[in-house]
């Protein structure tokens, strides 16, 4: 799906609001930069920081406890299906505003909200 690329500046946020951080650019060192700062795969790791998630999966052998304990988003991968499918670097496919990750161990979604403008990708 074509979109603007996500670049190292690149604001990642999960289902709960809380922004999620490379860990480091892959493939490393980068290859591609756009403005300056490294070009994201779908083969980079993230991990979310201060996800304020309290709701468990739904477990129905155990009673809900009360109040719920935190459940907060602590990584982020990539679906590499929603990368760019024409536009690779080392062979992985570049992110774009449209890519979405799975957080662990919530199993949300996790979104680019902020990406640069200059660069596209399909
Ligand atoms: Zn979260």
């Amino acid at each position: 799906m074509p979109g603007h690329v996500l670049n190292l500046s690149s604001l990642v946020q999960c289902a709960h609001g809380a922004p999620a951080q490379p860990t480091a650019p892959v493939p490393t060192p980068p290859r591609v930069t756009i403005l300056g700062q490294a070009v994201m795969t779908e083969a980079t790791a993230y991990v979310v920081a201060g996800c304020p998630n309290t709701e468990s999966p739904p477990n129905p052998v155990q009673a809900p406890p009360a109040p719920p304990p935190p459940f907060p988003c602590a990584t982020a991968t990539w679906i590499g299906a929603t990368a760019a499918t024409r536009v690779k670097t080392m062979g992985l496919a570049v992110l774009v505003m449209s890519s979405t990750a799975t957080c662990a161990p919530t199993g949300r979604e996790a979104k680019p909200v902020q990406v640069q403008s200059r660069v596209q990708a399909i």
